[in-house]
């Protein structure tokens, strides 16, 4: 049944300081790949992790678990980006660590691939305000909203939640935006969607189920100046023509 030439589903999942949680995350993430039958691979990314984290993935590795790992700490989205480029699969999702999404929503995304005949989908964090999620703290809330209206203005479209760590691109969309992909740091999220809409690839957004992990390795006030540079290179790049 497992032919490697014939993958469906990529699952990406980058790491950085994760051996408390990689493993058992990733058993668990292997566990809902088998129950829903098909042609899949994992692909863990050790992004320069300076814990246990390479270990702990090696102890997973196997036919259908690949581990990849470098040694400088470089960033989420190359970690992603790096993990893109080595997947095979028809389909390509990559998703945190912490397993913050519930995995139900992959059935969802595979679904709504096929019959709607999307390129990309992102994870919606905001349009299920009933679920038993556990929030997040008031200061994320307040820089991420800041997040998305500059990257609203960034892209130019209103896309509901642009930094949700759970996206899926077909193989097309994959090797177009992974290829064109600029930025590494936090804003790459934005960046992904900026080179799908000027390719014109169809974007859906579907909501997800979210719970917040505290040991983030987000450190907001940090960040935000990186995120904000990164934005601004965006719009740079948009108006340059860098993404065509
Ligand atoms: N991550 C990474 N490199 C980094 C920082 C984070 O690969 O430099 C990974 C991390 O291990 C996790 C995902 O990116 O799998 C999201 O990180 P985190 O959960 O800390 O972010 P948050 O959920 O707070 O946005
Ligand atoms: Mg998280």
């Amino acid at each position: 049944m497992f032919n490697a030439n014939d993958i469906f589903l990529s699952v990406i999942i980058p790491a950085f300081n994760e051996e408390k949680r990689v493993r058992d995350n990733t058993r668990a993430v292997e566990q809902k790949c088998d129950a829903m039958r098909l042609n899949y691979e994992i692909i863990l990314v050790n992004d320069g992790s300076v814990d246990s984290t390479l270990s702990r993935m090696q102890e997973c590795a196997g036919s259908r678990i690949k581990v990849l790992s470098y040694e400088k700490n470089r960033g989420k989205g190359f970690a992603v980006r790096h993990g893109m480029l080595h997947a095979a699969g028809r389909y390509r999702l990559f998703m945190d660590a912490d397993l913050s999404t519930s995995l139900d929503a992959m059935d969802k995304f595979l679904e709504a691939m096929r019959q709607d005949d999307y390129d990309m989908i992102i994870g919606d964090r905001k349009s299920r305000p009933g679920d038993h999620t556990v929030k997040q703290p008031w200061h994320r809330r307040f820089l991420g909203k800041g997040f998305i209206v500059l990257s609203r203005w960034c892209v130019g479209k209103k896309i509901k939640d642009f930094t949700c760590g759970f996206k899926m691109f077909n193989r097309k969309a994959a090797d177009i935006i992974f290829k064109k992909q600029q930025i590494l740091n936090w804003a790459f999220d934005t960046d992904l969607i900026a080179i799908a809409l000027i390719h014109d690839l169809r974007i859906g957004e579907i909501p997800v189920t979210w719970n917040h992990h505290h040991d983030s390795a987000v450190r907001p006030m940090r960040n935000v100046f990186t995120s904000l540079a990164g934005l601004l290179k965006i719009k740079w790049n948009i108006l340059q023509g860098v993404y065509r």
